[in-house]
C-alpha cells in the first residue's frame, strides 16, 4: 500500500529497530514506547484493521499470537513461574481497532507491552 508506514517499514524503506522477521511477519520496537518493553508484531501483507480480517487471515493472526510470548521472553518480559512456583513476569497483547479502539496506524499490528512495574495500566 502506498503511503502506509508499516508497509514501508516491512519493505525496509523506513528504518526500524527490528527484532524479528520471517516471510509473513516483522516485529520492531515501538518508536514511542509505553513501557520498558514495547514492540509491534506486524504482518507483511497490508490489512488495515482486525475488522478487515477474514478466515483467510486466521493463519497469520495465529502466528502473531504465537510469536508474542517468544519475543517477549527474548526482550526480557517473558511469563513464567518463579522459584516458588508463583506466576512471574508477563506482558500485554493489544490490537487497537478503529478510532474508538485507539488505532492510529491503519496497518494491522499487535502491541506487546511489558517490563517491571510501575508502568502497568489496566488495558
Ligand atoms: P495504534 O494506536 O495504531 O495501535 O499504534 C500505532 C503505534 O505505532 C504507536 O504506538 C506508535 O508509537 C507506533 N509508530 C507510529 N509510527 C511509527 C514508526 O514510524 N516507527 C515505529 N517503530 N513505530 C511507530
Ligand atoms: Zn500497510
Amino acid at each position: 500500500m502506498d503511503n502506509c508506514i508499516f508497509c514501508k517499514i516491512a519493505a525496509g524503506q523506513i528504518p526500524s529497530k527490528k527484532i524479528y522477521e520471517d516471510e509473513d511477519l516483522i516485529a520492531f520496537h515501538d518508536i514511542n514506547p509505553a513501557a520498558p518493553v514495547h514492540f509491534l508484531i506486524v504482518p507483511r501483507q497490508h490489512v488495515a484493521t482486525l475488522a478487515d480480517c477474514g478466515e483467510q487471515h486466521a493463519a497469520v493472526l495465529g502466528k502473531m499470537l504465537a510469536l508474542a510470548p517468544r519475543l517477549a521472553a527474548e526482550q526480557g518480559c517473558g511469563y513464567g513461574l518463579d522459584a516458588e512456583g508463583k506466576p512471574s513476569g508477563g506482558f500485554k497483547t493489544i490490537i487497537n481497532t478503529g478510532p474508538d479502539g485507539g488505532q492510529e496506524v491503519y496497518h494491522l499490528h499487535m502491541h506487546v507491552i511489558g517490563g517491571p512495574h510501575p508502568w502497568r495500566v489496566r488495558f
